[in-house]
């Protein structure tokens, strides 16, 4: 039994993670509610100390180091880019975590038989193995695809959508059968049938989508420590695990809305031959290109400039310098705004972030329904690092990986300048028609590099 104390010590730490979550929900606030959340976490962690007799205290604190050193030196070290991969990992152990636990809970519902042992926190525990374990393979995988330690594109055999229904109807029939007598042994059969439909489910998802799938297995991630908590009794576990369950459903759904399919479509649609991923080969066709010095010109002239960044942006770290332009066409009298896409980069508020890094002011920053209404006014759109974001075959080309995806509508300025390396396609892999419209411009090479020559030749006009 937990102690009053020890209860309500909980209960503050579960307020906690409810305004971590308000903090995060705003640029400026984020890095606060992120702090509350890690007090929360941490103070959830150490008073169990204070109040149960522990046993296997030393290895107890080994794992804890382990885990605390992994996690750290991990996070210092991911690229910005790498993001998703390592909420997908963390996300993971969390759920792994969760299923190990509530098979230990089963082990001791069985060794009285469940007497005593309500129906419902037998449900609750059979749900949190097999949901925490799928979890945890789902995200083994999904790291595994965006690391590109395995093909990023779907993986399909036959049989797999038999194998996953099979499994399922397995793991519900398995239960059942835990609810009316609990035994080890069923335990463990759903946990292996749990990493089993992890790894079916996310494999046939193309590696554009992969993200979408990490926040639905945070979702479940969440609702399986929720079920844990209420088999166990404890507050945090349980506020905690409804939050993540929540969000995470919250978050899935608004990026699936953003890159313009439904969550069915996201999982499945590569079943039915929509894969939602083409490793494009570069186009050879030909283009217009310029140098800085060009590109200065056309700059120095305009009199409203909207800058599009995207992945690129945040794979050349040339966000500063990207500000620095800015500011200097800003102080030249020129009007300049950001065009934020929803998915622009590779994780949700991706951009955002970026450019806080580099102090540009929130208020510089447009999100896409502001300012689409504004390209057709517009002289020059500068693209830098973005493509998928811009290209008009969301609109145009019903076949299209990204067809209904809402984009930005660089299209309708008088002048479009892409910053970009080669002419390789973006994340959906597919060609990008706007860079061979007689209005649009090249301007090739690492765009940290070509926006530090292009900031020199406008400094020079
Ligand atoms: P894209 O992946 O479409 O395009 C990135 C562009 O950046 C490419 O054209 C690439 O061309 C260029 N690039 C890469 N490195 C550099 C560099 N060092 N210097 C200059 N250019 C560079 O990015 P977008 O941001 O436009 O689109 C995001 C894509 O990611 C969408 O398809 C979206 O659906 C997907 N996605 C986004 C998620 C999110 O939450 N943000 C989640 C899941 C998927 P080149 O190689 O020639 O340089």
């Amino acid at each position: 039994m937990i102690p009053l104390w020890a209860q309500l010590v909980y209960l503050a730490c579960a307020v906690c993670f409810i305004l971590a979550l308000k903090g995060l929900s705003g640029p400026r606030t984020a890095r606060g509610g992120n702090l509350i959340g890690a007090v929360g976490a941490v103070v959830a962690c150490v008073t169990v100390f204070f109040y149960a007799d522990l046993d296997h205290l030393v290895p107890i604190l080994v794992a804890i180091v382990v885990g605390s050193v992994v996690g750290v030196v991990g996070a210092q070290r991911v690229q910005m880019t790498q993001m998703p991969q390592l909420v997908a990992l963390f996300n993971g152990v969390g759920g792994g975590a969760a299923a190990l636990v509530a098979l230990l809970e089963l082990g001791a519902f069985a060794e009285v038989d469940g007497v005593g042992v309500g129906d419902f926190a037998l449900v609750a525990t059979a749900f949190t193995v097999v949901v925490g374990s799928l979890a945890f393979s789902g995200s083994v995988v999904t790291f595994a695809k965006l690391q590109e330690l395995m093909t990023s594109r779907p993986v399909l055999f036959p049989g797999l959508p038999m194998a996953f229904a099979g499994g399922l109807l397995a793991a519900v029939v398995l239960s059942v059968l835990t609810v009316t007598g609990p035994t080890v042994w069923v335990g463990v059969v759903l946990l292996v049938l749990g990493l089993t439909l992890g790894v079916l489910l996310v494999l046939p998802v193309g590696g554009a989508d992969v993200p979408i799938v990490i926040s639905l297995l945070n979702a479940g991630t969440g609702l399986a420590v929720a079920a844990s908590g209420y088999v166990l009794g404890n507050t945090v576990l349980l506020v905690g695990g409804t939050l993540v369950g929540a969000s995470g459903t919250f978050l899935t759904l608004l990026m699936a809305k953003a890159m313009g399919r439904s969550v069915g479509h996201v999982l499945f649609g590569a079943l039915k031959g929509g894969s939602t991923l083409g490793a494009g080969e570069a186009s050879n066709r030909p283009v217009k290109s310029a140098g800085p010095e060009d590109v200065a010109i056309l700059l120095g002239y305009a009199s409203k400039v909207i800058i599009v960044p995207g992945y690129g942006l945040a794979v050349a770290q040339a966000q500063h310098t990207l500000r620095e332009l800015v500011d200097l066409l800003s102080s030249r009298g020129t009007a300049v705004d950001y065009a934020i896409h929803p998915v622009a980069g590779r994780m949700p508020g991706h951009m955002n972030v970026l450019l806080a890094e580099a102090q540009v002011p929130y208020e510089q920053l447009k999100e896409m329904d502001d300012i689409n209404g504004e390209f057709k006014q517009t002289d020059v759109v500068l693209v830098v690092g973005a493509n998928d974001v811009v290209n008009p075959a969301a609109k145009t080309s019903p076949g299209a990986p990204i067809y209904g995806m809402p984009i930005l509508n660089a299209d309708e300025a008088q002048q479009v300048v892409f910053m970009k390396r080669s002419m390789r396609p973006g994340f959906a892999g597919i060609e990008n028609e706007l860079l061979f419209d007689p209005r649009t411009t090249l301007l090739f090479g690492d765009a940290k590099d070509t926006l530090g020559k292009l900031l020199a030749a406008v400094k020079a006009l």
